[in-house]
């Protein structure tokens, strides 16, 4: 089976895709991927291939969200929708790890919940969600006592809690701003330019890293 492990560890497989497992003629079971349904003679072929499309876009829209790609998530997974109502709970399941992407956690909970208990992957993103949220809160506590021990000159201290915070929320650029400016209060030129190139690779128009990176780096010929 073709199994693609997201950053969070969750596997998206394909069992996550959405199958035709009735006639949408007749509302009779199918089984196996026959070409006319044995109860209707319906041709099933042209329902397997918008299927098979939409299960395409919905593939590619998980992986964006792995990849904090939320735009693109969110436009393939409209695509998927509007090519088969088959795909409505597989739309739903993305539309939580959107949520979770964004990190918009009661959104992404009450998604999650609303999920059908049928949905294989809902009780691990029930679970998930709960640990990135205890993540957030934790990397924001060390984020406060970053900012208190910098205030009062504590900046060892500082550095040691900075860092506990840009690994629990590398994801918010306050994060960065403030390693650098610890950094630098240290005298840790290399280590504040570091931080420097990461917290602007991630937030790219973030104006006092970039300011800095010009003070650091000026282009003096
Ligand atoms: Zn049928």
């Amino acid at each position: 089976m073709r199994t693609t492990r997201t950053n969070t560890g969750i596997l998206v497989d394909e069992l996550l895709l959405a199958q035709l497992k009735e006639c949408p003629v007749c509302r009779g079971e199918l089984s196996g991927r026959a070409e006319v349904c044995p109860g209707c003679g319906a041709q099933l072929t042209p329902y397997y291939e918008q299927l098979d499309e939409a299960n395409k876009s919905l593939t590619e829209a998980f992986n964006a969200v792995t990849r904090g790609e939320i735009e693109r998530a969110r436009e393939l997974g409209s695509k998927a929708q509007t090519m088969t109502p088959l795909v409505a709970e597989q739309v739903a399941l993305l539309q939580a790890r959107i949520a979770l992407g964004e990190r918009r956690f009661s959104h992404a909970w009450e998604q999650a919940q609303a999920l059908p208990d049928a949905v294989r992957e809902k009780p691990a993103l029930l679970h998930e969600i709960i640990s990135l949220h205890e993540a957030e809160t934790i990397g924001k506590q060390h984020f406060n006592l970053a900012l208190t021990s910098a205030r009062r000159q504590y900046y060892a201290d500082a550095s040691y809690h900075i860092e506990r915070a840009i690994e629990l929320i590398p994801y918010l650029a306050p994060a960065w701003r403030l390693a650098v400016k610890i950094e630098l209060k240290r005298g840790r030129f290399d280590t504040a330019q570091e931080f420097l190139e990461e917290g602007l690779r991630r937030f790219p128009n973030e104006t006092y890293l970039a300011s800095m990176a010009l003070e650091l780096n000026p282009d003096v010929p």
